[in-house]
């Protein structure tokens, strides 16, 4: 997953675009990169590492005062030849540069390599640059795509900012305009904070799936290239995006909520957790990603939702860690306990996901240890069945076993194989789709339904 921002201003674009950047880490931490562009060059930098890594007092004397064009992406990638942005000088006229969270199947190398292939191969035909970018986005239906691409144009000494979304609209998009000033990025958190800082959008919005922007002197046009066939990834709202993202519409914390109410009315916790309401029960969250679905399932409770576990911030992702023995510790050491919180208590505690069981294991066992009597482990996602299309294979995937099982049979067997957690309840794909509050049709749940929107 990548996290992608695009700026074109004549006030301060370099500033800008580090603001809103910062503001999209959260979808990739392992490489970071900017392409600056204006009236004389096109310019990029990147390395791996962190945003606040990368971008060094090196990079400000790199930058040029007068660009206005910049694009950039915060990655997972982290492969030498694949950090993005990808610049392409091939052609004499434009040069150009693009980043993109996506996924291409037939792809080799970056995902950006794909786009920028069609793109050139239609300019050697003669088309216009805006022409070839469509004629790219016609050829690459079997891809998903929200892609950010700055053009210098070397003979109008001119640049430009193109975005673009797949007509699925599976990764997030958003755009905001004030004045002759447009920023996208791939969610609207990182834009808010512009705003928090004075600037005053007159558009907000999500960019439509299969529509193409371009900003080119100081004026935006927008088309329809495909036509909408809405597909938006449920885990955005589940797990990936910011809770104070709004996405399609619907806050990411609000979602998280609903999907707290949807457990506690789908395994009727008020009368499963009757006689432990009161002083005996405590609702907590694995934080991050369970904190918003933790305050649902207190509201549903009618109890206050508190904190029983303590993340420290700087210890990095764990989730990436391949070494299941160095996961484990690695989740011990980012996790600690406040005992007041759970000593001699049940304890019902809430995340996004169980994938290989590590972090919650490693917490259920400390909570114990700390001297929780019980340990129930709320799941706001419903068991993964199938790896997502656009996960590598080889990804480890403990659902294979889940075949033909009910739901309840699922949880029991996770919680069996998982020493320190008495119960493991699912959400539904209903009150999944119910809490995300957007048609059915408009929404992949292929992980755990199999219903593949590319097919
Ligand atoms: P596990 O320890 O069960 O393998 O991983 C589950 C934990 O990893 C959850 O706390 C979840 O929030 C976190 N996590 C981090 N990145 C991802 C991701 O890309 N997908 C999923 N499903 N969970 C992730
Ligand atoms: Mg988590």
């Amino acid at each position: 997953m990548q996290g992608v921002i695009g700026v074109y201003s004549h006030n301060d674009a370099s500033t800008k675009s580090h603001y809103i950047l910062y503001g999209v880490q959260h979808r990739g931490q392992e490489s970071s990169g900017l392409t600056t562009a204006g009236n004389h060059s096109i310019r990029t930098w990147k390395g791996k590492g962190l945003v606040s890594n990368v971008f060094d007092e090196k990079f400000a004397s790199f930058t040029h005062p007068t660009d206005y064009v910049i694009i950039g992406v915060a990655s997972g990638e982290n492969s030498n030849n694949g950090i993005a942005p990808v610049e392409s000088r091939e052609h004499d006229r434009y040069h150009f540069s693009l980043a993109l969270d996506g996924y291409f199947p037939e792809k080799q190398g970056p995902n950006e390599y794909m786009f920028k292939k069609s793109i050139l191969m239609h300019l050697e035909k003669g088309d216009s640059f805006v022409d070839a970018f469509k004629a790219a986005m016609k050829e690459h239906r079997d891809s998903y795509y929200s892609l950010v691409m700055a053009v210098w144009d070397r003979r109008e000494r001119k640049s430009m900012l193109i975005a673009a979304r797949d007509e699925r609209g599976i990764r997030p998009l958003y755009m905001a305009q004030s004045g002759d000033s447009f920023y996208f990025a791939s969610e609207s958190a990182p834009i808010d904070v512009l705003e928090n800082m004075g600037e005053e959008f007159t558009v907000r919005k999500d960019v439509v799936p299969g529509s193409l922007l371009v900003v080119c002197d100081d004026k935006i046009t927008e088309e329809q290239v495909l036509a909408p066939r809405r597909a938006h990834c449920v885990f955005e709202w589940v797990y990936f995006g910011r809770p104070d993202s709004v996405i399609e519409g619907k806050t990411v914390h609000v979602v998280r909520k609903r999907l707290g109410h949807g457990l506690v009315e789908l395994h009727e916790l008020n009368e499963k957790y009757g006689d432990h309401k009161g002083n005996g029960l405590v609702v907590i969250p694995v934080p991050d990603s369970g904190r918003s679905v933790s305050t649902g399932v207190a509201e549903g409770l009618g109890v206050t939702a508190d904190e029983g576990v303590i993340k420290n911030a700087y210890m990095g992702r764990t989730y990436i860690i391949d070494d299941p023995k160095y996961r484990k510790i690695a989740s011990d050491l980012k996790h600690n306990i406040i005992r007041k919180t759970v000593e001699g208590k049940k304890v019902v505690i809430t995340d996004d996901s169980i994938v290989r069981g590590t972090v919650s294991e490693s917490i259920a066992k400390n909570l114990r240890q700390a001297g929780a009597t019980e340990v129930d482990f709320l799941v706001s996602y419903a068991p993964i069945f199938y790896p997502c299309f656009s996960d590598p294979p080889d990804k480890p995937l403990a659902a294979q076993a889940f075949e033909g099982k009910s739901m309840e049979e699922i949880g029991e067997l996770v919680a069996e194989n998982l020493p320190s957690i008495d119960g493991v309840l699912y959400n539904s794909e209903d009150k999944i789709i119910w809490a995300v509050d957007l048609p059915k049709e408009h929404i992949c749940t292929y992980c755990i339904s199999g219903c593949n929107p590319f097919r």
